[in-house]
């Protein structure tokens, strides 16, 4: 029996999901290996009761969120978190570091927050173990095939771990902290193909902090070239709420 899969959507733009409208190339070939027996973004149904692989986008923002990723969690034998919002926080997460908790006391009080059923906006990972991941803001479709794949074949996830400014190298580009400004590429988790420094723009960090960064290393380097620690850890904090980054 092929493996009954659900795509779950918390909060997000669904930047993700219409990722995966994006990967026709190879769409059929992916139904043809899977039971797509959910899709929130592409079905009006209800999400069944049991399933064996569940991919999740977004970030919890409410109770409702949080009750959901514990089932989910119960019930797949496999869960892949999606996207930046549920792999570190994301975009959905930047309201922590605004102060939310003040936020919802001034709008709503202490009580319509509770009645709201609102809580501070939590990556998936840091809600419930998942099994493999895609970061990204939006996913990569070849990276998301791949892990897919791998999820569906039993292999482990193979995420990469390094930052990003080898990758950056092997494709010749000249390094922004020579040009006077910052990048967040030695610090953020490899994997897109150094895209957007590519196309000229420095890294914002969307793929989250790489487990193997040399954070006081790279707090060098900030410095180095003229932007302190503070200034460093708020162009992290735009994809990095969830976790606590101490360069
Ligand atoms: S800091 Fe940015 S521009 Fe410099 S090498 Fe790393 S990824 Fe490339
Ligand atoms: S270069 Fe940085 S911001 Fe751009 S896609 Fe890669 S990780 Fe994300």
């Amino acid at each position: 029996m092929a493996p009954r899969v659900v795509v779950i959507g918390l909060a997000s733009d669904f930047g993700c999901q219409v990722q995966m409208t994006n990967i026709e190339d190879h769409l059929l070939e992916v139904l043809g290996l899977i039971d797509l027996t959910y899709w929130q973004l592409a079905s009006s149904g209800h999400m069944p009761d049991e399933y064996d692989v569940a991919i999740v986008e977004g970030a919890a923002t409410t109770q409702e969120h949080l009750d959901l990723l514990r089932r989910v969690r119960e019930t797949a034998g496999v869960v892949i978190a999606i996207g930046s919002c549920a792999v570190t926080g994301g975009i959905s997460a930047i309201a922590n570091a605004a102060g939310i908790e003040e936020g919802f006391a001034l709008v709503y009080g202490e009580r319509g927050r509770v009645a709201l059923g609102r809580v501070a906006p939590a990556s998936v990972v840091s809600v419930i173990d998942v099994d493999y991941i895609v970061p990204g803001c939006p996913i990569d479709t070849d990276e998301f095939l791949h892990v897919l794949s791998r999820a569906l074949h039993g292999l482990r996830d193979k995420t990469p771990r390094q930052p990003m400014c080898f990758a950056c190298k092997t494709r010749e580009n000249v390094c922004f902290f020579e040009k006077g400004q910052l990048c967040l590429g030695v610090v953020t988790r490899s994997g897109c193909h150094a895209r957007c420094v590519t196309l000229g723009r420095p890294c914002t960090g969307c793929r989250g902090i790489a487990p193997e960064a040399n954070l006081p290393a790279a707090r060098i380097v900030f410095e180095d070239h003229g932007f302190d620690a503070e200034r460093a850890l708020s162009y992290i904090s735009l994809y990095n709420t969830n976790e606590e980054v101490v360069l």
